[in-house]
This record gives C-alpha cells, structure tokens and sequence, in this order.
C-alpha cells in the first residue's frame, strides 16, 4: 500500500524506521528486530540506507521481508554519492519486490573538499523527480525542524523544502527533535510557503550516553534543560537512563498527539523493548486518537 493512502485515511499514524546490519553476520539479527518490531501493528515501518552505521546492501532484502509480514514498509535511498546507473538498479529492485515506497535523501555530503557527485543528483529533490519517472512510487523527504546544518538560514532552508515537495514528496519525515515547540514553530512556517503534505514527527528515544553524543554530532538539535537535567542525572546509570529515556519520548509523543499531530515517527534504532515500553505507555491513547 502507499504511504500516501495510509495518510489519508488514518487520523493518526504511529510507524518505526530500523537499519540493516553493518556487517552480513548481523542480518538475521535485524530481521529479527524487524519481526517484533511488526507485533506491535505499526502503520508502516522504514529501513534506512546506510545510515546508523547500517550499510546499503540489505536496505531492499529488510523493506521486502517486512512487507511480506503484512506491514506496509519503505526503503530509503540516497543519492549524492552514487552513479546515476546504481540509483536505478535499486529503483529496479524495488519494483520487482513491489515496494511502493521511497524516501528520496540526498545524504550526507563527503568531507573531502573537492567531492564531486558521480552522478546527475546534486539534492534529494533531482532524486525525486527521477523517482517520480521512473514508476508508480509514493515518495517521502527528509525535512528539518531546526534547519538542515548545512543552511544556516531556516528560511532559505524553508523555499529549499517547497522545491522538494513541489519535485514530488507526498509526505515529510522530520529530523529528530527534543524540544516539541520546535516542530510547532516549524509546522506554522511550512505552512505559510505553501508546504502543504503530512508531516511525520520524528521521535528518538535516547537510551544511553553515548547514543546522545552520537544524536547530538548528527543533529546539532537543540536540548532543553529538562532534557539535559535528566541525562546529568541519570547518565551513568545503564538502566536509569534507559528508562528516563522512554519516559520522555513518551512524554514528547503525548504532547505531540494531543495538539493534533497526525505521525508519529519513532527512530526504533533496532531496539524493540524500547519501541515496546514506549508502545505500551501510549496504547489507550492511540486507540483514542485513531
Ligand atoms: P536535501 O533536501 O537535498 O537538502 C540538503 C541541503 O541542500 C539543505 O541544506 C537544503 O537547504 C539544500 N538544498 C536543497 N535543495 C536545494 C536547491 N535546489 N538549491 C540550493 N540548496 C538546496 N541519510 C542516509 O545516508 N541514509 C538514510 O537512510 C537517511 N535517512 C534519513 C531520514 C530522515 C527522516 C532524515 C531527516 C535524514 C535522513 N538521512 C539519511 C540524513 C540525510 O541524508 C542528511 O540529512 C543529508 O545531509 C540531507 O539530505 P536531504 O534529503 O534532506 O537533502
């Protein structure tokens, strides 16, 4: 099914979003997260593509296998440092494995300063509209609360996404963020450059320290003292942690449904007793607001 179908018909979304394994020995690990992770009934779930320190390869074999448990996935696809010949054998085996869903990214721009794209994509939106092309797909983009880190400006960052959309983005997935005013703000300024697609709410429950450093490196998010009180407190105990974390995921969650957010986006980070903690907390309020 179509992420976009699914968008339109549920008054509220709750999906997952895993990564394949870095290495072939930690496959049938994944697919295993993948198969709890699919108990939970979640609108859809998405597979990474060489993020999270997963590799590429396996991005099509996990969307596929969940796909066939019944749960509606999407794979991700970059498109910056690849040949314009490798985006299209993905696109190709996407179709023959009847996924109907992408989420168009650009990836992260190599550190050597003389990089130059081996292909014809310089932004996720020249992907999309090769997508867009090349079959019947529902494409998905990436879009930034608190402005892409590369921007610096969260206007120019704004009239950036609307060509992205306008390239053909049915829905938005946003970074992760800690502070929920900040996706209302966000929200409100999207709509008033005429952004008009569903927007997921990327949610990361941050179980561990070194997951915050790693959060904070890639995300430059903002972190509102609440949020850092509870890390300097509970920080240096595993367990502790653990579950400060999902208290406040869970906390940003309800805040988040209860002013009408309609995704909810949780980065499951292959941990599916966090997913389920979290899950559990919020059961009766999802069924409310389904
Ligand atoms: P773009 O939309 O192309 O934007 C990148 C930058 O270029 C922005 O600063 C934007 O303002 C600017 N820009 C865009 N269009 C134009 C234009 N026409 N003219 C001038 N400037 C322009 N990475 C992975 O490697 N694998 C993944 O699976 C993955 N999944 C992700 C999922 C989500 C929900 C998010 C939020 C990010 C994900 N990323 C992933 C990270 C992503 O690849 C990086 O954040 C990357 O740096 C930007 O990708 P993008 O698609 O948002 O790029």
């Amino acid at each position: 099914m179509k992420i976009s179908e699914i968008l339109q018909t549920n008054k509220l979304t709750v999906s997952f979003e895993i990564f394949p394994p870095k290495q072939d020995s930690a496959y049938d690990a994944v697919i295993g997260c993948a198969d709890e992770l699919v108990r939970f009934d979640p609108d859809f779930m998405s597979v990474t593509y060489g993020a999270g320190g997963g590799t590429s390869a396996n991005t099509v074999k996990i969307a596929a296998h969940i796909k066939d448990r019944g749960i509606t996935s999407i794979a991700h696809l970059t498109c910056l440092s690849s040949t314009t010949s490798e985006v299209h054998r993905i696109i190709g085996e996407l179709k023959d494995r009847n996924i109907e869903n992408i989420l168009a990214l650009r990836g992260d721009r190599p550190k050597d300063p003389d990089f130059v794209p081996p292909g014809d994509y310089r932004y996720a939106s020249d992907l999309i509209r090769d997508i867009r092309e090349s079959g019947n797909f529902c494409v998905g983009g990436a879009c930034y609360p608190e402005g892409h880190p590369e921007s610096g400006h969260k206007d120019r960052d704004l009239d950036n996404l609307k060509l992205k959309v306008d390239a053909g983005c049915s829905f938005l997935t946003t970074q992760m963020f800690f502070d929920n005013n900040m996706l209302y703000s966000f929200l409100y300024r999207a709509q008033s450059k005429g952004i008009n697609v569903p927007v997921l709410a990327g949610i990361m429950p941050i179980t561990n320290g070194a997951q915050l450093k790693r959060t904070i490196e890639l995300s430059n998010a903002y972190l509102p003292p609440k949020f850092l009180a509870l890390v300097d407190r509970f920080g240096d105990s595993p367990e502790a942690m653990k579950q400060a974390g999902i208290a406040y995921a869970t906390e940003q969650i309800i805040d988040l449904i209860t002013n009408g957010v309609r995704g909810i986006h949780i980065y499951a980070m292959n941990k599916p007793d966090v997913v389920q903690k979290i899950v559990s907390n919020i059961s009766d309020i999802i069924k409310a607001a389904k």
